[in-house]
């Protein structure tokens, strides 16, 4: 029988002894996962471009009882190149040897805007924060994740990056194309060990949601905490085989 990710119901230690990198994990669904996993036995590298929100989650963490101690990777994913991309992997790599999951969470929304007036900078910025540092992290972290007996790559897409839809802009199309991006990844280690899938958060309350809906109703909107199981899922063992797939989180 299959499991419907979003009602998976786990052991509290599922992930324990696993090492996770959540980037974006310094506010909304990244830092709910990231305090839950911690909670879930995981080693979490928590990712981000701003120091004190990520010694928060840090210390909010170290409060849990029982979570490993996490690490902080700080890197701007706007700004950053070939060479802090390779020191990221490289300080990983020296402090664990191997990375078991990773979850590429971060995301800006640029504009919304119709294609006619959307600004050509704000574009290329959203793709490359959304997709070409996916990319370039995934590719970088690749040899860490191949030391795994377990590895596991979460991409987040949206449902905009399903079905296109009016003044999403660079957000729908950076979405449609992570979607590409994980199964391109998914194919080429078909034969092998690691898998790569997608999970699409659906409308939560997050500070990106305000700013692309500020006028609906934010008590409608399911909380970050509350759509985590298909993350857990996905990093766990239960999903083992699961590849090139896309999951909804609620
Ligand atoms: P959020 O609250 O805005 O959090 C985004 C995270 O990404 C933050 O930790 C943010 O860091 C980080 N980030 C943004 N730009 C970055 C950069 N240049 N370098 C490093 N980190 C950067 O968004 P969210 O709603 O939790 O969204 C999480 C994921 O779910 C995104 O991929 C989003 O597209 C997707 N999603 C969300 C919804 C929803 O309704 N919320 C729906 C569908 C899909 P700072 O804390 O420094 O800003």
């Amino acid at each position: 029988m299959s499991i419907d990710p979003r009602s998976y119901a786990y052991p509290d230690d599922i992930l324990k002894g696993r090492i996770v990198l959540v980037t974006g994990s310094s506010d909304g669904i990244g830092k709910a996962l990231a305090l839950h996993a911690a909670g879930l036995g995981a080693r979490l590298v928590l990712h981000g471009r701003s120091v004190p929100k990520l010694e928060a989650v840090y210390d909010a963490i170290e409060a849990i009882d029982g979570a490993p101690r996490p690490s902080i990777a700080v890197l701007d994913l706007e700004s950053a190149n070939a060479e802090t991309f390779t020191t990221l992997a490289q300080s990983i790599e020296s402090e664990f040897g191997r990375l078991d999951g990773l979850v590429h969470n971060a995301s800006i929304l640029g504009e919304r805007f119709p294609i006619g007036q959307y600004d050509a900078v704000t574009w290329q910025k959203v793709m490359h924060v959304n997709v070409t540092a996916a990319f370039a992290l995934t590719q970088v972290l690749l040899p860490l994740l191949n030391a795994s007996e377990d590895p596991s790559v979460v991409f987040t897409s949206s449902g905009v990056g399903r079905c296109g839809k009016a003044f999403w802009g660079a957000y729908a199309v950076s979405k449609f194309a992570t979607e590409g991006l994980s199964q391109v990844l998914a194919a080429e280690h078909r034969q092998g060990k690691l898998r790569s899938n997608c999970i699409n958060p659906g409308p939560t309350r997050t500070n990106m949601r305000l700013a692309a809906c500020p006028a609906e109703d934010r008590d409608k909107l399911r909380r970050p905490g509350d759509i985590l199981a298909p993350y857990v899922y996905l990093l766990g063992p239960d999903s083992k085989g699961v590849t090139g797939e896309s999951f909804d989180a609620q």
